[in-house]
């Protein structure tokens, strides 16, 4: 019974996240400013809320068959984000995802000779408006040095919720899905575990995953009541490398996130996402996912970082799991806009190369 009404209110919260006002007004057709005779871009679609739409172009390169890449660009370089082929008249179509809130430099390019390349500005929208101040936000840092997934690789995550059934999944990709377009880091769900992560300093994720998301009790995690905390969440291993303009950063290599499934079945939180009279676990493991990117805890109260949960409410008395403006402007930092990394074997002499993470926090 419960779990019927719990996947209603996720179908219904979900299909409103798709259909809220998509700002898509300025959907149009615009030839890119150089007409030439050597090819052309028609640009079917640079402006799209994040998660429901993409980037797309069509039109002619100065040449036969030949690969067409759709590019970002990134501090450091262009980001390749789709890829196509033109035809034996040089025609192409292309379309990528780039779930990436703001304003983003896209360029269709071929390369090769002649080489060929036309730009445009991409808007990725979000679906609602952020409450609070971009600057209320904080990082995880160590010696002054950022943690941080790669953002030019997936992070292929997986869910343990052996204790809570499917919606504990649910939870999970919802929370994900938000964290990938605020950071614009791609996520990939991979599958079901049964690992639970901090039960030492040395949990190793298997295979490629890197991150795990899992609901453990409290005899399990006995931090859930000792600390006094209903989740957990940080990185569990991490290693030196340098962001796209060669700044230093610790690179997230594997990164946990753990709920307590003893207050999720006593109902301690509201099982929803983006609408409740009381603080939900939409909330919750957005705050423990934003650990995972790397987020510290914020000092202001309408910020999903905030250190407690429950002091988040709106004007109209609700409770929403969505990240507000300096949350946002954090995710940010933490993602594409730091350009690509270069792994590095070690800042100075006897550091390792891969290192157990901090505590993780509450
Ligand atoms: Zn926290």
């Amino acid at each position: 019974m419960r779990r019927v009404a719990i996947s209603l209110v996720l179908v219904l919260a979900v299909a409103l996240l798709a259909v809220a006002p998509a700002n898509a007004a300025h959907r149009g057709h615009h030839l890119s400013h150089h007409h030439s005779h050597h090819g052309k871009v028609v640009w079917d679609s640079t402006s799209f809320t994040a998660t429901a739409g993409q980037v797309a172009a069509h039109g002619r390169v100065p040449r036969g068959r030949a690969k067409v890449r759709l590019q970002v660009k990134l501090p450091g370089g262009w980001h390749t984000f789709a890829t196509s082929r033109s035809s034996r008249s040089g025609r192409f179509s292309i379309a990528g995802a780039l779930d990436w809130y703001g304003a983003h430099h896209v360029r269709v390019s071929m390369s090769g000779r002649p080489g060929f390349k036309r730009s445009t500005t991409v808007n990725v929208l979000t679906s609602y408006a952020p409450r609070g101040n971009p600057a209320d936000h904080a990082f995880l840092t160590q010696d002054g040095i950022r943690y941080s997934f790669d953002p030019c690789r997936t992070v292929r995550y997986v869910v343990n919720a052996d204790d809570v059934g499917p919606a504990g999944v649910q939870f999970a990709q919802i929370a994900m899905a938000q964290a990938s377009a605020a950071t614009g880091i791609p996520v990939r769900y991979v599958g079901t575990s049964h690992q639970i992560p901090f039960q030492t300093q040395q949990t190793r994720l298997p295979g490629r995953q890197n991150l795990l998301i899992a609901f453990a009790d409290e005899t399990e995690m006995p931090d859930f009541v000792t600390k006094s905390a209903a989740g957990f969440g940080g990185p569990l291993w991490y290693r030196p490398a340098l962001d796209g303009t060669r700044h230093r950063v610790w690179e997230t290599v594997e990164a946990g996130v753990v709920f307590d499934s003893t207050r999720w079945l006593a109902g301690s939180y509201d099982w929803s996402f983006f609408q409740s009279a009381r603080p939900n676990w939409g909330e919750l493991m957005l705050h423990e996912v934003g650990h995972a990117f790397g987020l510290d805890h914020s000092p202001a109260t309408d910020e999903i970082m905030y250190w407690q949960a429950g002091h988040g409410v709106y004007p109209d008395g609700q409770f929403r799991g969505l990240y507000d403006a300096g949350d946002l402007a954090g995710l940010a930092t933490d993602g594409l806009g730091q350009g690509c990394f270069h792994r590095v074997g070690r800042f100075r002499e006897g550091a390792r190369a891969l290192v157990p993470g901090p505590q993780p926090l509450p």
